[in-house]
């Protein structure tokens, strides 16, 4: 399949199935389709579920190789009441894409699809916690992806990244200068709270790739119509870039 038809295909599947929330029929879809697209390019499988507040959650972890990981991850809940297209079917449409593009790299790769980082007002987190608590893998360096499908893509150093990871973060936006990329800026704008935080708190080097300049952010207008697939591949492809061109 062209990359193009791929990304199609993938943001086609979300928009049919609707809001991802935990516990609803469409999260156990969006479940099942991933894993069965990761089969079919021969990773390995691992579900980790767990309960929080009598709710079942899922982190979907992927490997390929053994330890000494790069770890891609993003959250593939939605918060309640909201469509999700950028938070974060966004980074679910990205990592589902750079399964196939890395699949034949040398690099050991681990995917991992955080459950629950929107169950709540707060984002909660439970899924990073869950996994970061519970971390037996080594794990090199890696990138927690959410909200990089806007149309309008602005991508700032996160101040948290910057503080506990900088050594990568600073590489990923020399890289990005380096390469006139038009969409990162190297240049702290938000620390935010999102899955990276219980990583870095656990000692793994993990950089969030966020764009928070997004108004619809957590309303009923973030809709698939505010979503750009060439976005979501111009993301894909600069992380390839780096990978190919330095490796920290
Ligand atoms: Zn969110």
């Amino acid at each position: 399949m062209l990359k193009d038809s791929l990304l199609l295909y993938y943001l086609n599947f979300l928009i049919s199935i609707g809001p991802r929330v935990p516990g609803t029929e469409a999260h156990k879809e969006l479940r099942k389709f991933i894993y069965e697209n990761f089969k079919k390019l021969s990773y390995k499988a691992e579900i980790d579920s767990f309960y929080k507040d009598g709710t079942k959650f899922y982190n979907l972890i992927f490997k390929k190789g053994k330890n000494n990981y790069i770890l891609l991850g993003t959250h593939y809940d939605t918060k309640p009441g909201i469509e999700g297209a950028n938070d974060s079917g966004s980074g679910v449409i990205l990592l589902l894409y750079l399964a196939n593009l890395l699949k034949d790299f040398k690099e050991n790769f681990i995917f991992v699809f955080f459950d629950g980082e929107d169950f709540g007002e707060n984002a909660p987190l439970f899924g990073s916690k869950h996994f970061a608590e519970n971390n037996k893998y080594k794990i090199k360096y890696g990138i927690i992806f959410d909200m990089i499908g806007d149309k309008n893509l602005d991508i700032y150093m996160e101040g948290y990244s910057y503080k506990y990871a900088r050594n990568l973060t600073e590489k990923l936006f020399n890289h990005a200068e380096k390469r006139k990329c038009e969409f990162m800026f190297k240049k702290i704008k938000y620390h935010l709270i999102d899955d990276h935080l219980p990583l870095l708190k656990k000692g793994i080097k993990v950089c969030l790739l966020i764009d928070f300049d997004y108004p619809y952010w957590h309303t009923e207008e973030d809709t698939w119509d505010k979503i750009s697939i060439e976005s979501i591949k111009k993301v894909g492809e600069f992380f390839i870039d780096f990978l190919e061109n330095k490796i920290p």
